[in-house]
């Protein structure tokens, strides 16, 4: 099926001002070889990889919780990244090569530079490379594939994440208008998690939560107390942890919920 990559940026800020619900916009995508140019500890468990390059010119990233793929080489060292083809989007070698997706956390257009945000575990090939990734490292970034994007005039927001979907919040507060309100309910592994820097708003409010044994992130959403009017819920994190959600509020809350990762499951595809 073809996509209308045509004019991303426009499209999203229109749906942002004007829109309703989510939409699917996509953008040209691309595949760039690009160095991780440093390295920023946030919190014991969350590292900041910043990757840039001159490949990084022209990049399109306009929704908070837009992401790329990083293409690793096979298990013996083969690369076969991506290609860019005549329709503005990629064509995959099959079998297809180890990917993982990372949100885009910051896109510096006139340094080209991204974050990407890792919280970081044991045993992912993801989490592992970075860990162990240098300043001056190469790394092949894919995509962003497109935007589901959701209008900025809701009445109310709902944040309902884990680690690996802070920074989406964090991007979000910081490009959403001033005056947007938001509950933001983010469940970590630990307490020291709590320190990922977001951003304060009069009309946000942060529930942080300390996971211990089973999840209370959906039913502390449940248990929350919406102004009137319309709300959209982004929820994202361990796939069975936001499942749940998927049914709440469904007469007045518009959602987009994802499982951006599952226990036991190594490379997760949404
Ligand atoms: C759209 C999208 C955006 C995302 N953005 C981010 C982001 O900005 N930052 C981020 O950190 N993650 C993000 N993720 C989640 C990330 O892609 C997954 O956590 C991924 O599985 C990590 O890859 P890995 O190679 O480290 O682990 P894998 O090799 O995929 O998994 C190895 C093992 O680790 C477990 N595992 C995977 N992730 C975690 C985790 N976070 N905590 C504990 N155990 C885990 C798996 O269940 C498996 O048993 C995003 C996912 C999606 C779909």
């Amino acid at each position: 099926m073809s996509v209308d990559r045509r004019d991303p940026a426009s499209r999203i800020a229109a749906h942002h001002s004007t829109g309703s619900g989510i939409v699917r916009i996509g953008y040209p995508i691309g595949a760039r070889r690009v160095r991780v140019v440093a390295r920023q500890q946030l919190t014991p468990n969350m590292l900041r990889l910043t990757l840039g390059g001159p490949a990084l010119a022209g990049f399109h990233t306009y929704q908070a919780d837009d992401h790329i793929k990083i293409v690793f080489a096979d298990p013996d060292g083969t690369r076969r990244d991506p290609v860019p083809n005549a329709e503005d989007a990629l064509d995959w070698p099959r079998p297809l090569p180890p990917t993982r997706k990372y949100t885009i956390r910051r896109y510096d257009a006139v340094a080209h530079e991204i974050d990407l945000d890792f919280a970081l575990h044991e045993g992912g090939l993801a989490s592992t490379w970075a860990v162990s990734a240098k300043v001056g490292d190469e790394v092949t970034i894919a995509g962003p594939p497109g935007a589901k994007a959701f209008p900025h005039h809701y009445d109310h927001y709902v944040f309902a994440v884990d680690d690996t979907a802070l920074p989406a919040v964090a991007r979000w507060l910081e490009e959403a208008p001033a005056d947007v309100s938001a509950h933001v309910v983010a469940e970590v592994g630990d307490a020291a998690e709590r320190a990922y820097p977001l951003a304060s708003r009069d009309s946000v409010s942060v529930t942080w939560l300390v996971r211990e044994g089973d999840s209370m992130l959906a039913e502390t959403v449940r248990s929350l107390r919406l102004p009137a009017g319309r709300t959209f819920l982004f929820a994202a994190g361990e796939a069975g942890d936001v499942k749940p959600l998927r049914t709440w509020g469904q007469d007045h809350v518009d959602a987009l919920v994802t499982g951006y990762w599952k226990r036991g499951i190594a490379g997760l595809e949404d």
